[in-house]
């Protein structure tokens, strides 16, 4: 089997309402997805981090710059395709945007082995660990609105009656605001229930440490990248100062950015973004590194229902470190703002918010061969901006 075409799809509509988190305020939904075909009919589907510009620029990167290094190439020799453009590559950026866009070529190559020797890709990746994997819903993104604390307090308390396990909030208006926003959510949503905050880096380690302190009184059950991806040694001072788990590595890269990131010790949860770190290939061996330091992971989820998919084998696969009789599973991370692309894009949707309600917050694991997470051709042309 050969690789005859590289494509790469950058989605996008105007969102109703603008969303945000500390970084900035958008009103645009991306989703970039990357279709690898091949000589023998097997078409496979993947997904690159980043929205925007970003998307477009990764377009580029995608079909000017790896199509070419791989065209040919047998998509079944997934770990030497993926060294191969690395190495190519690696003189021009170890992080960002090049590995952004080889992870979605990567997702698609696992999508193509799945589909070649019929058998789901948790399959391939050694087996599922569960049946049911317990889903979170993040939502409350920040907005310039007068009544944020009031939506907030709205959004939480539907969280919780749609049967998710855990929620996660966005946070990053400056130390004071955050505390009242946190405390909000935590009345809404009552004393038991579990809460994570996300800072996307908005913090210095002083900042972060003020903020920690409150967040334990408040039983918040993890405070993710509360400072900048680059600041090992404030991530290690917060683990070290604070009782409630720090969580981190959305913005880390390949397994030799996580390196030093487990091996440090600087979080108490690795949130490993298989569309961005450098795709499955390379995902496998960042959770071998996490197991051997045992630190554990709950993946990092953004995007379209593509990479909600792919997450969905990943942590079917993902074995329970230590291990126990009943250990504490690995949650699925599911935005529940608004988004066409998680929602409409699939031939076969993924329907995680009815199983969810259905359930009481777990959703089964996937069937059928590959990830998946076929997308509807007309649903991509009528989105399409490139
Ligand atoms: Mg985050």
């Amino acid at each position: 089997m050969k690789i005859t075409e590289i494509r790469s799809h950058v989605l996008q509509y105007d969102l109703d309402e603008e969303l945000g988190y500390s970084q900035q305020y958008y009103t645009k939904r991306t989703a970039h997805l990357v279709e690898v075909r091949t000589d023998e009919g097997i078409t496979g589907w993947g997904e690159c981090f980043g929205g925007g510009g970003i998307a477009l620029a990764n377009k580029t990167i995608v079909e000017q710059v790896i199509q070419p290094m791989i065209i040919g190439m047998n998509p079944l020799d997934r770990d030497v395709i993926w060294h191969k453009a690395y190495n190519l590559m690696r003189d021009h950026g170890q992080k960002g945007m090049p590995i952004q866009s080889l992870s979605g070529v990567d997702i698609a190559l696992w999508d193509i082995a799945g589909k070649y020797y019929n058998q789901p890709v948790y399959q391939l990746l050694g087996g599922a660990f569960r049946e049911e994997i317990p889903v979170y819903g993040y939502g409350m993104m920040l907005q310039r609105v007068p009544d944020l604390k009031e939506r907030f307090k709205t959004d939480s308390a539907q969280i919780v009656e749609a049967g998710f396990k855990a929620t996660k909030m966005k946070i990053g208006l400056g130390v004071k605001e955050d505390i009242e926003l946190v405390e909000t959510v935590r009345d809404a949503v009552g004393p038991d229930f579990q809460v994570m905050v996300d800072a996307n880096h908005a913090y210095t380690t002083r900042e972060a440490m003020t903020l920690g302190h409150e967040f334990e009184k408040m039983g918040i059950y993890w405070f993710e990248e509360p400072v900048a991806p680059e600041d090992h040694q404030g991530y290690r001072d917060l683990c070290e100062a604070l009782v409630l788990n720090i969580a981190g590595g959305e913005a880390e890269f390949t397994s030799f950015g996580f390196r030093d990131l487990i091996k440090n010790r600087c979080v108490d949860i690795l949130q490993p973004e298989v569309c961005a770190l450098g795709g499955i290939t390379e995902y496998q061996k960042i959770i071998a590194m996490a197991r051997a330091h045992f630190v554990p992971v709950v993946n990092h989820v953004w995007g379209s229902a593509v990479a909600v998919g792919t997450n969905m084998h990943l942590l079917a696969a993902l074995p329970d470190f230590p291990g126990a009789a009943h250990p504490v599973q690995p949650m699925l991370e599911y935005d529940t703002t608004p988004n066409r692309f998680r929602e409409e894009l699939l031939q076969k949707p993924l329907n995680i918010q009815e199983r969810v309600k259905q359930s009481g917050g777990t959703i089964p694991i996937p069937t059928g061969p590959g990830l998946g997470v076929d997308p509807d051709p007309d649903f991509v042309r009528h989105f399409e901006v490139n």
